[in-house]
């Protein structure tokens, strides 16, 4: 029989689709439950929601990939937290950025995410598997939502030291805020009431600055794109092959100007099997769970 719960678990959200013999009956959505960005219990909260709304009974099997697993421990702590929605199903927690490369159909190759962190991961041919970044946001997750948001509110406070106006980026930042002026934005980044989550949300005021011409957010896009470009090489190197590399989630699938710089990146370094993700990770769930069957 086939009832599969997929998880995807990234920085913002908690996304489940339940699966009937492979295809998607019902998707929802919850707070993160990624325990290196959330409290255990809010995990924990999070994660009932969601069952709440997808149906606990009758699950075969729940595969989740979520961000902040590093370790076997890390991976069993969350399957603690999933076992007692899904009673008798089988529960596999894999690092996120392993749902990719099914979701974009591949069986080798690196998959890229850029979302509210960002992480690549890849596995060739021989079944060897390599991975680059995903180190959180204290960190790295360069090319990152949170990154770049983080980057808007660096733009604004360097903006202030040298005495000048708030610029569109920074006008638009503020207003985002709700704050009148620059400085104000220290307090507020430090505080518990913002966080990565918050902050990676402020990643779209520099994709609309950099739509609209606006040179210093095209600037920041693009080192985004180069630095996502930066883990996808460093994946494909360790495995020995050219790709295919494949870019995915939020940023990554929405930004063509971040596409482009990454593409660009990679053909210096002769990686030009490049490829966009159509379809959220949570799709790869199915062909993951098919692969481990047999
Ligand atoms: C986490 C990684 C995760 C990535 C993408 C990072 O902040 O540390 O584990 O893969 O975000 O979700």
């Amino acid at each position: 029989s086939g009832t599969v719960i997929g998880l995807d678990i990234g920085g913002t959200k908690t996304r489940g689709v339940r699966f009937r013999n492979g295809a998607p009956v019902r998707d929802e959505s919850a707070g993160s439950s990624n325990v290196q960005n959330v409290s255990r219990e809010q995990a924990a909260a999070n994660l009932a929601e969601l069952f709440g709304k997808i149906g606990g009974g009758d699950i075969d099997e729940v595969y989740a990939g979520a961000g902040g697993i590093d370790t076997e421990e890390d991976a069993q702590a969350l399957a603690d937290l999933i076992a007692p929605h899904a009673p008798g199903a089988h529960i596999t927690v894999v690092h996120d950025s392993r749902l990719l490369l099914a979701a974009g159909g591949a069986s080798a190759g690196v998959a890229v995410i850029a979302g509210t962190g960002s992480a690549a991961w890849g596995k060739n041919d021989a079944g060897e598997e390599a991975r680059a970044g995903g180190w959180g946001y204290l960190l790295g997750d360069e090319g990152s939502g949170y990154w770049l948001g983080r980057e808007a509110v660096r733009h604004s406070l360097r903006r202030m030291n040298q005495g000048l106006e708030p610029d569109a980026l920074s006008r638009a930042l503020l207003d985002s805020c709700g704050v009148e002026e620059p400085g104000k934005l220290i307090a507020m980044f430090h505080s518990p009431d913002t966080g990565r989550r918050y902050w990676a949300q402020q990643a779209r005021l520099v994709v609309e600055a950099a739509d609209a011409g606006d040179d210093i957010s095209k600037a920041m896009v693009e080192q985004a794109g180069r630095d996502l470009a930066d883990l996808a090489r460093q994946a494909v190197r360790q495995l020995g092959m050219d790709g295919p590399v494949i870019l995915g989630s939020g940023l990554g699938m929405n930004v063509p100007l971040l596409q482009e710089a990454f593409k660009a990146k990679l053909a210096e370094d002769g990686i030009v099997d490049v490829r966009i993700l159509q379809q959220d990770p949570v799709f790869g769930v199915p062909r993951l769970v098919a692969e481990q069957r047999r």
